[in-house]
């Protein structure tokens, strides 16, 4: 008979990710109990909270894991059990101390890199979640912090409606397409904006950098409001060592705003990394290229700043589609011209700042219970 013993069994189960959390079950100790009689398999797990999802997820991908894999095992029973608030407080203080929040810290491995632009409308958001979605593309972690609390659109652009989980004092951001968001969006709706005053949005920026489980992703990128605001002293603040990408259209006149914000930032310690060039030109469909918005904003503005610039995007009717339907260009159409400039300017931007090397090694968790 090809029957596991309770080790292999236990192997095999640990390595399944805890869905909010995403780490295995063996690292978070949730695997209370294997029982194997005959050909049938019980499985106990904890989980971290309330809810059928969890209960859900482990019906489905324990039995998975265990039929078919070993021909003579015919039946999985999965049981779930609650963690004891002591076991999950213990468990959110490991999983902290092991890859803590990002406020004020110089040593993370987390290279920063806040998106800001001089006014509105240019595109920042656009250019933000698709950077976000083609730095995925090319290998590496990434969280995106939507601190745009005027004209927030990141969670629609995304489809994401779902709102953070929390486990005790830990906030689980929601991910798509691998990318991990938290918005303002996602603690209030669109038609019922929150009035942000300046204290409050420093202390909601502080806490989705401190309690929000990041878990240290390769880059970072934080969408900043337009203009030379608040948000920016507060994330400088916050953020030692973060980078900014200033993100403007060809217009002579946008250039100029632009500029302060590429300097106001230089002033309050963020380093300009580089300079998005959006909506700079049309080509029709007989390959004619239209400046609509006029044209050399983005390349003077590179020049005033003494940074490069990472890519010109030209006006792509699709990419308003797309955002609107929640899908990012890069992924959806990534053959287009838009979103071969966007994955340029990705490439790019991970030249000038490479993921920085892991330093901190994980801890592994208390014994929280036996099995
Ligand atoms: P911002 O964040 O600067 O306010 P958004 O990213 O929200 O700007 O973009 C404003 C509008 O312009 C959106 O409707 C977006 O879909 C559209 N848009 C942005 N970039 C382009 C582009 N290159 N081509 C066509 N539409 C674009």
């Amino acid at each position: 008979m090809s029957i596991p013993t309770k080790e292999e069994v236990s192997a095999l189960l640990g390595g399944i990710t805890e869905p909010d959390l995403r780490r295995g079950l063996n690292e978070l100790n949730l695997i209370r109990g294997i029982e194997i009689d005959g050909s049938t398999i019980a499985v106990t797990v904890a989980v971290t909270g309330p809810g059928p999802h969890l209960p859900k997820y482990f019906n489905e991908v324990i039995p998975s894991k265990l039929i078919g894999v070993f021909p003579d095992v015919t039946e999985v029973k999965v049981a779930t059990t609650q963690l004891t608030e002591q076991e999950r407080a213990a468990m959110v203080g490991s999983v902290k101390k092991d890859t803590p929040g990002l406020l004020g810290r110089s040593d993370t491995h987390t290279q920063v890199i806040a998106i800001g632009s001089g006014k509105g409308g240019v595109g920042k958001s656009t250019t933000t979640v698709n950077i976000a979605a083609s730095l995925v593309k090319q290998g590496h972690s990434v969280g995106l912090l939507d601190a745009d609390v005027w004209g927030f659109s990141i969670p629609r652009m995304l489809g994401i409606h779902e709102k953070p989980k929390v486990v005790e004092d830990m906030i689980i951001p929601p991910e798509m397409f691998g990318v991990k968001i938290v918005s303002i969006g996602l603690f209030t709706t669109e038609d019922n904006p929150v009035v942000w005053r300046g204290p409050m949005l420093h202390k909601a920026l502080q806490q989705f950098l401190e309690d929000v489980h990041w878990d240290e992703p390769d880059y970072l990128l934080v969408d900043l409001p337009p203009g030379t605001g608040d948000v920016s002293i507060s994330i400088a603040q916050f953020l030692p060592g973060a980078s900014m990408v200033v993100v403007t259209t060809p217009q002579q006149v946008a250039e100029k705003v632009a500029q302060r914000a590429g300097f106001m930032a230089e002033k309050t310690g963020l380093s300009v990394a580089g300079v998005v060039e959006n909506m700079s030109f049309f080509r029709g469909d007989d390959g004619k290229v239209y400046n609509i918005f006029g044209s050399g904003g983005g390349r003077n503005l590179a020049t005033t700043l003494n940074v490069p610039l990472l890519g010109q995007i030209p006006i792509e009717p699709r990419l308003t589609q797309f955002a609107d339907i929640g899908a990012p260009i890069v992924l959806q159409h990534p053959d287009c011209e838009a979103a071969e400039a966007l994955d340029g300017a990705a490439k790019e931007l991970a030249n000038i700042l490479p993921p920085k090397p892991r330093s901190a090694k994980r801890i592994s968790l208390p014994l929280l219970g036996g099995h």
